[in-house]
């Protein structure tokens, strides 16, 4: 009979929670930034403007659009917000965005989707000029950055790339795992990944073994809208872990994609939520509205 050695010795594992990254910090070192160029811009005569257009009365979009022209002028750009009935058709929807295209003062133009469903949302986003495409969402910002030339791009990812910039996390022939290949977070987060020489995997919701890709990845991005999603479990030890997700749980309170609790006694770093991803995407977009008025 086989007779199996017994280890006498203890084994010892030394471990070490996820360094949290810290997003609303960040976001705030961004602003202040974005505040000090705004005021140099300002004092040379130009001042950025962002024109944010709410159609209906989506309570979500509501907040986000308040916070959004709030925190414009918070670091001293100027910023109006066109709020708009339900009804209002698509072909005035369009000319508003013309005359907002043609508007000197207006550097960023957002338009807050979802739209009411009788607008085609991305009709409305091609007809804003690419010059003032804040978002990154028309198929010109989204074509420079498949090609990699300049352009806007979309704030969330974009965002994203900033927190793994602020950890000086070496992208260069890491893996990463991004899930989720919406036009707005997923696939351009992979584009940006690309870019910085990572490995990329996009899964999705027809992925079928999505443990199998996440326990390969240095980079773990989650933008699905589904609450823990990701678990200790599928994630390798050390990994990267940013929560783009935005769910509520039983409690009402806000959560990402990523079983927090569990995964940061895992992962070497991960963002939480609130006060991850969130607070980047606006300042982003702060930035990028100051990029678009420098433009001029
Ligand atoms: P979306 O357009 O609904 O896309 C979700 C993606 O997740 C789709 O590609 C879908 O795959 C994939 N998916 C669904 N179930 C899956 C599963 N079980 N396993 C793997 N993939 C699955 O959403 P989104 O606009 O990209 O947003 C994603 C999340 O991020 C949402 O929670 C949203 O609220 C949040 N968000 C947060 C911010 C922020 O500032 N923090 C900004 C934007 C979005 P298919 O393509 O196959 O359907």
């Amino acid at each position: 009979m086989l007779k199996l050695r017994k280890r006498s010795s203890r084994t010892h594992t030394f471990h070490m929670t996820a360094q949290i990254i810290d997003g609303k910090a960040l976001a705030a070192e961004v602003r202040a930034e974005v505040a000090q160029r705004t005021a140099t811009l300002k004092a040379s005569g130009i001042t950025p403007g962002l024109a944010v257009i709410l159609v209906g009365d989506n309570p979500a979009s509501q907040v986000y659009v308040r916070n959004k022209v709030k925190a414009c002028t918070d670091c001293g750009m100027h910023s109006v917000l066109e709020q708009y009935d339900a009804s209002m058709s698509e072909e005035d929807l369009l000319a508003r965005v013309q005359s907002l295209n043609a508007d000197p003062s207006i550097h960023g133009i957002l338009v807050q989707l979802p739209l009411p469903a009788h607008i085609n949302a991305q009709k409305v986003i091609e007809a804003i000029s690419p010059a003032k495409d804040v978002d990154g969402f028309h198929v010109a910002s989204a074509g420079a950055l498949m090609t990699g030339l300049p352009g806007f791009l979309p704030c969330t990812p974009y965002g994203c790339m900033k927190m793994l910039e602020h950890i000086n996390y070496p992208l260069k022939g890491k893996h990463a795992v991004v899930i989720g290949r919406s036009n707005i977070v997923g696939k351009p987060m992979a584009m940006m990944l690309l870019a910085q020489d990572a490995t990329v995997t996009i899964c999705h919701s027809r992925t079928p073994d999505l443990k199998a890709h996440t326990l390969q990845a240095d980079v773990i991005v989650a933008a699905v809208g589904r609450r823990n999603l990701v678990t200790a479990d599928m994630v390798k030890p050390g990994a990267a872990v940013l929560d783009v997700g935005m769910n509520r749980n039983d409690a009402g309170k806000l959560c990402g994609d990523v079983d927090f609790e569990g995964v940061k006694e895992v992962a070497g770093y991960i963002t939480p939520v609130p006060g991850g991803v969130g607070p980047m995407t606006i300042a982003m977009l702060l930035a990028n509205t100051l990029q678009a008025a420098t433009n001029r």
